[in-house]
């Protein structure tokens, strides 16, 4: 098959890149997930992101991480949904409301930011 070709074509290219393969495997996959030097755990296959961890306390920040990284993704789209909307609002009223709704929301991803990057311990 094409598809497992490249999927090993990508675990080649990430070995190469200094990433680690894992025992752990993708649950949708099947594949062994990738341990990568900034300490992201990826599927070679399907992309998705992993979080494994040794202590609770970890896993907390990891998960919060994760959880503000995925929040910032979600603000991000609908920051741009917005923007649509007040490049296309037909009504002061409609363009207030838009306005408005893009304001919260650059405020939550500012906080989600702040919060991200002040949480984050020591780079290592
Ligand atoms: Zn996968």
């Amino acid at each position: 098959m094409g598809e497992e070709k490249a999927v090993i074509a990508r675990m080649a290219a990430l070995l190469k890149s200094g990433a680690t393969m894992l025992n752990e495997l993708c649950p949708a996959c099947k594949v062994p997930l990738f341990r990568l030097k900034t300490g992201e755990v990826i599927c070679p296959s399907c992309g998705q992101r992993f979080v494994i961890v040794s202590s609770d306390e970890e896993e907390i920040r990891a998960r919060a991480a994760l959880t503000l990284r995925n929040l910032e993704a979600t603000v991000i789209e609908k920051i741009e949904f917005l923007r649509r909307r007040v490049a296309e609002a037909e009504s002061l009223d409609e363009l207030i409301d838009s306005g408005r709704a893009l304001a919260t929301f650059l405020q939550v991803l500012e906080q989600a930011r702040r919060v991200r990057v002040g949480g984050q311990a020591s780079p290592s």
